[in-house]
């Protein structure tokens, strides 16, 4: 072995054990304080967790927040209360303003051939129908075989509820399927409901438009309403996004009832609905994050970041997306400011507006206070529905695992040991705010979170409520995130920056660092 190399491994050797000493040293020094405060921070939240509380009162109490609308300006309200009552700073700033929508009364009954009322709901910004509703004969999307025969075949829906969604050929989710069907039968259903998929998707684009332009051609055409059903492949499950109509309403009908409208029009029985879609319009509102302080003893120009959006679609109450992620940053404020109540470093809960309409609320924060963003120390985003923490992705920070890791030892054995990590792991490009984050080149990270049917039975969906949160796992969740925020704040050193170039995606694939992107200052106006 050449001598050179014989040295260089010495050098090494010795740096990986002066690397170990300091991490011994600085795991003694916080030793200390970590019986103190960690155990403070356990024991509170197992006895005296206001999770609940305060689940009961932002889910159920105001409801959903979609951006622009008075219950969302109620939240920001009453997040700051919250704090108040706890003896913390915080205050609403305004970054941009939004369409005001205050969503009224849907009712949606089928009155012919015979009389039933549908579980159904007009999509968020949907126009009002005219005073005592619209009643009107529903007809499926006319078949064309190209744009050009759609326009011939387009005055059909002048005065008819036109059903846009491809009606689904099973109600019952996979994993039932799965369970009781015979193999082949399975596999017959999926090969079979592919294509379907696939002869649906080619009967929206033979209409030349997409699934966002469709129905306002068809409210141009003279529609009386449009009717769609996004299946979220769960039990009841819905998906419930925003109508872009100008005149007309549109409704989303629960797979089931769909169905039989479909069936009974592909029947000859002129099924007729009866809709009533009351809302309001506002005008232009202001749009906020709601930022919470507890400012910094000794370096109070660093900051630590609890991040997770306020806002949510408004199908159901956005229990899991995001009061769960909100409620878990308050409580971990709330056990901050009375265990540790005067960290090294300034900790902030940003809680921010219109992350569901393309993050605009966190990259406003960025955009709008480059000296904060200059000195984080960590960011700390959760926004994955109503698990315990499970996963953190080292977001691409070289250096990830040896700050990141030493903080995440602190956390007491039989939570830890939950938690799987990837160093350096990926840059987020996007999904949620801690991307805003991570474009600056912030150390952002986002808190995965044990599944529990998000995707389907939850996100966005009808059934995001107070019922499905599982608090013995936030309670986790919460302890976790605070013993972050308080090794992040107490760490000697300033987290690094050094960034893995080049960055490399979930798939491996090579890809630039996300670069950082402009807020929606003036939303749902186009
Ligand atoms: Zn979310």
């Amino acid at each position: 072995m050449a001598y050179q190399k014989v040295l260089n491994m010495l050098k090494l050797h010795f740096k990986a054990k002066m690397l170990l000493l300091v991490i011994t040293v600085f795991s003694l020094q916080l030793f200390a304080q970590q019986n103190s405060v960690i155990e403070n921070i356990v024991k509170d939240e197992f006895a005296n967790s206001q999770l609940e509380r305060l689940a009961t009162e932002l889910s159920d109490g105001i409801g959903p927040r979609l951006v622009g609308s008075p219950q969302m300006k109620a939240a920001h309200d009453w997040t700051i209360e919250t704090y108040k009552a706890w003896g913390i700073q915080a205050e609403n700033q305004q970054w941009g303003q939004w369409r005001g929508w205050q969503r009224g009364i849907s009712h949606i009954d089928m009155i012919s051939p015979w009389i039933k009322s549908m579980n159904g709901t007009q999509l968020a910004w949907s126009p009002q129908s005219p005073k005592g509703g619209v009643t009107a004969e529903v007809i499926i999307l006319p078949l064309a075989t190209d744009s050009i025969q759609f326009k011939q075949l387009l005055p059909q829906v002048k005065g008819k509820l036109v059903m846009i969604s491809m009606p689904q050929p099973t109600g019952r989710p996979d994993d039932n399927w799965e369970k009781y069907a015979r193999k082949d039968a399975f596999e017959k259903m999926k090969a079979d409901r592919t294509a379907q998929n696939e002869a649906w998707a080619k009967r929206i684009s033979s209409t030349g438009y997409n699934s966002r332009t469709l129905a306002v051609a068809l409210e141009n055409a003279g529609a009386a309403g449009i009717i769609s059903s996004y299946w979220s492949r769960a039990y009841g499950a819905n998906k419930i996004f925003g109508a872009n109509t100008k005149k007309v309403p549109v409704v989303d009908i629960s797979l089931e009832d769909y169905g039989l409208l479909y069936r009974l029009v592909e029947a000859g029985q002129k099924p007729k609905l009866r809709i009533i879609a009351e809302s309001k319009e506002l005008g232009l509102q202001p749009t906020f994050n709601t930022i919470a302080t507890i400012k910094g003893s000794e370096k109070p120009d660093e900051y630590v970041v609890l991040s997770a959006h306020l806002d949510s679609w408004d199908g159901g109450t956005g229990a899991t997306d995001n009061t769960t992620g909100t409620i878990i940053m308050m409580e971990v404020m709330r056990l901050l400011k009375k265990w540790y109540p005067n960290p090294k470093r300034t900790i902030i809960a940003g809680h921010w507006g219109s992350e569901e309409q393309g993050l605009n609320g966190s990259r406003a924060y960025v955009q709008d206070n480059p000296e904060i963003i200059k000195n984080i120390q960590a960011v700390f985003n959760q926004d994955g529905g109503t698990g315990r923490t499970n996963f953190i992705n080292g977001a691409g920070f070289v250096q990830g695992y040896d700050f990141l890791g030493c903080w995440l030892s602190a956390i007491p054995q039989d939570i830890r040991s939950d938690i799987g990590t990837d160093f350096p792991g990926t840059p987020a490009g996007g999904g949620s705010d801690n991307a805003s984050f991570v474009a600056a080149g912030v150390p952002a990270f986002y808190l995965g979170t044990t599944n529990w049917d998000y995707g389907t039975v939850t996100w966005h969906t009808n059934l995001d409520t107070y019922d499905k949160i599982v608090f013995d796992d936030l309670r986790r969740s919460t302890i976790v995130t605070a013993i972050l925020a308080y090794m992040a704040s107490e760490d000697p050193e300033k987290a690094s920056r050094e960034k893995r170039i080049p960055a490399v995606n979930s798939r491996g694939e090579q890809i630039g660092w996300p670069q950082p992107r402009d807020a929606t200052r003036k939303g749902g106006i186009d």
